[in-house]
């Protein structure tokens, strides 16, 4: 198949996914009653969408990270649960095995996942916080040929539906301490708690991951041990991007929403000041912009951290301004929770939380600045050596 005749396809399973199985069921997954994380996986999967990065070798659809923006911008314009479930399980949920994985590890977990038989997790955020990766505390200890895992994760997207989870552990000291697992959800000491109640994002699933003396055979160690840092921020990396994406396609599903509202009620009020949602366009667009190039760079395989943490800043703030814009212009009817605009000014919160929260994706840019470019040295204080606070790193 040609390049285009793929991708003219891929756009229209993704079209019809949209249609057919997300929008039906996005006034549900607004109010959490949706299906569960593990059904929209499946559905994916019978639409080819649930190994969109997966390499065809391995059941996947060979899909770019140009494709992978796309999926998930559209499934965030319609509903913004179902695009978290997604982007977790293709991004920070499977890209870890492709990238790091064996080939016994590929073979036996990547068709699974691209075939939506099973859901991916990432799990990395502890009870205790700590955007520092120095202060992981889940322990894995190396017991014969196998790990034993004792600890507990949080805010896990999926935790308890999920059936492979990446974990993230410390085997020694500091950063250099850290080893990533594949660790299957049947495995005995896995167990979790129940999705919590969120503010927005009510379809998908956060839950603590409790992990009692679980044995993961040294098989399934991602990567060397000593490595996971390495795995984590990898992984990371390409997952700011989706998350970047989803901004994106919740700040248009916000627009969409004002002006089905306008539409509703038989036109523009004469009282609205339209530059408002003249701005709300232009920074979504901007957002998009980022949002493409920062996928660009992961398909060139080029190092995108930098670029990956702008496009994530910019445009979770911008979802989020720009969902509030929303919510303003359709007030007062707005101030309903199942109004299309509140539902996108809750859902949009979250984006400026998770895959490393704002705070340290302006730590991440500053480091960049007076790390990588000389021209910034010695000018005033800011002198060669001063450190910022914070590892950089963070779900
Ligand atoms: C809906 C949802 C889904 C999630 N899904 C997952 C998931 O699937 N897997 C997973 O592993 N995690 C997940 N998380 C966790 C999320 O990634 C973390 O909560 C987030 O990265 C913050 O890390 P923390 O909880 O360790 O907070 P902390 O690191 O304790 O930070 C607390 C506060 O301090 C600020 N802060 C910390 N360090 C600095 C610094 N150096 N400079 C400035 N400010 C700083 C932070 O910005 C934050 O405001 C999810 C969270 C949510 C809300």
């Amino acid at each position: 198949m040609s390049a285009d005749v793929h991708r003219t396809a891929l756009v229209r399973s993704i079209e019809g996914f949209v249609h057919d199985v997300v929008s039906p069921i996005a006034p549900a997954m607004a109010r959490g009653a949706g299906p569960s994380p593990k059904r929209i996986v499946e559905a994916a999967g019978e639409a080819g969408l649930a190994g969109l990065l997966t390499p065809i070798a391995y059941g996947g659809a060979g899909g770019s990270h140009r494709d992978f923006i796309e999926f998930i911008e559209a499934v965030a314009r319609v509903d913004a649960s179902s695009s978290v479930i997604l982007d977790v399980h293709l991004s920070v949920g499977t890209e870890p095995l492709i990238v790091f994985g064996n080939d016994d590890q590929k073979s036996r977990y990547l068709p699974r996942l691209a075939s939506g038989a099973w859901l991916a997790a990432f799990a990395l955020t502890e009870p205790q916080g700590g955007s520092d990766a120095a202060a992981l505390q889940v322990r894995a200890t190396h017991d014969g040929g196998a790990y034993v895992l004792t600890g507990s994760k949080a805010f896990i997207t999926s935790g308890g539906d999920a059936d492979l989870y990446v974990v993230i552990a410390r085997t020694g000291h500091g950063a250099r301490g850290v080893t990533a697992f594949l660790v299957e959800a049947s495995s005995p000491g896995v167990s979790s708690g129940p999705p919590l109640e969120k503010m927005g994002l009510r379809g998908s699933w956060t839950a603590e991951l409790v992990l009692d003396g679980v044995r993961v055979p040294d098989e399934n160690r991602l990567g060397d041990e000593g490595h996971g840092f390495t795995v984590a921020m990898s992984a990371l990396d390409s997952g700011r991007v989706g998350i970047s994406a989803q901004a994106v396609g919740i700040a248009q599903g916000a627009i969409d929403a004002t002006l089905q509202h306008w539409r509703r009620r038989g036109g523009v009020p004469d009282d609205v000041d339209l530059s408002t949602l003249a701005d709300m366009e232009a920074r979504t667009a901007a957002a998009r912009q980022l949002t493409r190039h920062a996928a660009a760079l992961v398909d060139a395989g080029a190092r995108v951290t930098l670029d990956a943490s702008i496009a994530k800043l910019y445009s979770t703030d911008t979802c989020v301004a720009v969902a509030q814009a929303g919510v303003d212009l359709c007030a007062p009817e707005s101030s309903a929770d199942d109004h299309p605009a509140a539902v996108r000014f809750r859902d949009a919160k979250a984006c400026q939380i998770y895959e490393g929260t704002n705070q340290i994706q302006r730590v991440v840019i500053a480091r960049h600045l007076l790390r990588d470019r000389p021209a910034h040295r010695g000018i005033g204080s800011i002198g060669e050596g001063r450190r910022l606070p914070g590892g950089g790193r963070s779900t």
